[in-house]
Formats: C-alpha cells, sequence, structure tokens
C-alpha cells in the first residue's frame, strides 16, 4: 500500500453474541495510521477500545468490516503484531533473557547480540538472570516489552499496559516507551483512558465515545518532545481532549447548573 498507510480500518462494527442478545462494542470505525506514528486510543471504560486492539491483534478475526496490515486482511494473530497487556505475562519458571527470548535460542549468537541491545534499551542491565517474582511491575513490563520487540512487529498494541503501576513508575515507562519509538520508530498504537498520559505521548489522539466504540474524533498533536505538562500548549491540547470527550451534552448540563 502507498503513502505510508500501515493500517487501514475501514467501516469496522463488532458486534459480541451473548445470552441476552448483541452487545455493540465497535461502530463505523474508519482509522488509517501511517508507518512510525505514535498512536493513543483514549475513551471511557467499555466504550470497545481492548476490542478494537485485540481485533488489529488477530486475537479476534469475528468482525465486519475491513482491516488491513499492509494491504492484508488480518485473519490471524502473529509476531508481526506485538501485544502488551495491563499485566505483564511472563513465564515465572524463565529469567528475564529467557522469557524476551523465549523460544528463539540465546546460543544463536544473533539472537543473543539482540537481547542484549533490548535489554539496554528497556534498561534492565543487571537483571538478565533475574525471576519475574523478583522484579517490580514496571521492570515485568519492560521485559514484555523486550519480548515483543524482538520478533521486529510492523505494530505494537499496547493495552492500558502502564494503568496498573504507580505514578512516579508510569512516568518512568512513558520515558522508556518514548525513547524506544525514537530509536525504532516502531508504529504504536497506545490504549489509555489518561489524558495526560495520551497528549504525553501520541502524535495523534484518537478519542472514542462510549459504547458502541465510534471515533468521536482525532486531535493531531504535534508538540515536540520531550513534552512538558505544565506547558500552556500542553495544558490546552489537554483541554481539547477533555471537550471532545464530554462534548456539548456536559457543557450544556453546565451551564443549566450554573443558571439554578
Ligand atoms: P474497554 O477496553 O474500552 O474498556 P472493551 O473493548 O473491553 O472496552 O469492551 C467493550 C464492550 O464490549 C463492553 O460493553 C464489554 O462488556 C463488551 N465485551 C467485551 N468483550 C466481550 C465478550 N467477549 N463478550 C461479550 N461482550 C463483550
Ligand atoms: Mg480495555
Amino acid at each position: 500500500m502507498g503513502n505510508g498507510v500501515l493500517l487501514d480500518i475501514r467501516n469496522l462494527n463488532k458486534t459480541f453474541q451473548t445470552n441476552k442478545g448483541g452487545v455493540e462494542a465497535i461502530r463505523s470505525l474508519n482509522l488509517r495510521i501511517r508507518e512510525g506514528e505514535f498512536i493513543t486510543v483514549i475513551g471511557p471504560s467499555g466504550c470497545g477500545k481492548s476490542t478494537l486492539l485485540k481485533i488489529v491483534a488477530g486475537l479476534d478475526v469475528a468482525y465486519e468490516g475491513s482491516v488491513e496490515l499492509e494491504g492484508n486482511r488480518i485473519v490471524a494473530a502473529g509476531i508481526d503484531k506485538g501485544f502488551i497487556f495491563q499485566e505483564p505475562r511472563l513465564f515465572p519458571w524463565l529469567s528475564v533473557e529467557k522469557n524476551i527470548a523465549a523460544d528463539l535460542s540465546l546460543r544463536d549468537p544473533a539472537i543473543r547480540r539482540r537481547v542484549d541491545e533490548l535489554i539496554e534499551l528497556v534498561r534492565l542491565q543487571g537483571f538478565e538472570k533475574a525471576y519475574p517474582r523478583e522484579l517490580s511491575g514496571g521492570m515485568a513490563q519492560r521485559v514484555a516489552i523486550a519480548r515483543a520487540l524482538l520478533r521486529s512487529p510492523k505494530i505494537l498494541l499496547l493495552d492500558e499496559p502502564f494503568g496498573a503501576l504507580d505514578a512516579f513508575t508510569r512516568s518512568h515507562m512513558q520515558e522508556v516507551l518514548l525513547d524506544i519509538w525514537q530509536q525504532n520508530r516502531t508504529t504504536m498504537i497506545f490504549v489509555t483512558h489518561d489524558i495526560d498520559e495520551a497528549v504525553y505521548l501520541a502524535n495523534r489522539i484518537v478519542i472514542l465515545k462510549p459504547r458502541p466504540g465510534e471515533i468521536s474524533g482525532i486531535l493531531a498533536n504535534d508538540l515536540p518532545y520531550p513534552r512538558k505538562q505544565a506547558s500552556a500548549s500542553f495544558q490546552e491540547l489537554r483541554l481539547a481532549v477533555l471537550s471532545e470527550f464530554h462534548g456539548k451534552i456536559e457543557r450544556q448540563e453546565y451551564v443549566d447548573r450554573a443558571g439554578i
């Protein structure tokens, strides 16, 4: 596919069939993502963010519409689509380096070299031989990210990956992730419900409406990195996201209450 479009989502609809009837999770979603973009997807709980990410990952192929990666319909999960869950999914019985290598052999010198580079990139030097139980949540998540990157994915999908971390760790993880992106230019789709996080990381912020997930708006974010949360331009963008979220309804409510 030309003009640098990596992921092309056209008229995506997703309805879950349950014994109480259909649950519409995504409606008429259109989104094109160019290679190397850092996209954040933000929306309230239950709006379909995880569903969207799972479809792009190939973990859920029962959808209507068209979802193409480099022009090919997504029909299965695979290492070309890295997925990072909220809780790091590591093998408890394997060391950090073996978790990263997983089914690849560390005895292969090329793999060994790449694993060492990734350990440095995610700032885990000195912990190569540690086991998951010895790691903090942030460190474990960095192992999961390194494991995904070792497979050189075309796209990295992150589902609220820092949601369970404390504020300090989360902020450190954002730095690490931006560092990775600036060095590797891996295309990222990062789901969050945290507005500051969305504005801090992304080139474009996709704002979803409450269920069914439908795009409410997309905001471009050209603020230079490293971004300053306290700057006026950052706050302005933050407010733009908020007002897109709340839309006219809440502002109307606010006006009504103010009038009493
Ligand atoms: P989010 O990640 O934005 O919180 P989800 O994508 O997990 O939202 O869910 C979107 C909607 O789809 C929710 O109403 C949820 O209950 C519903 N849903 C998600 N997965 C399933 C499923 N396997 N079966 C039925 N309903 C589901
Ligand atoms: Mg979710």
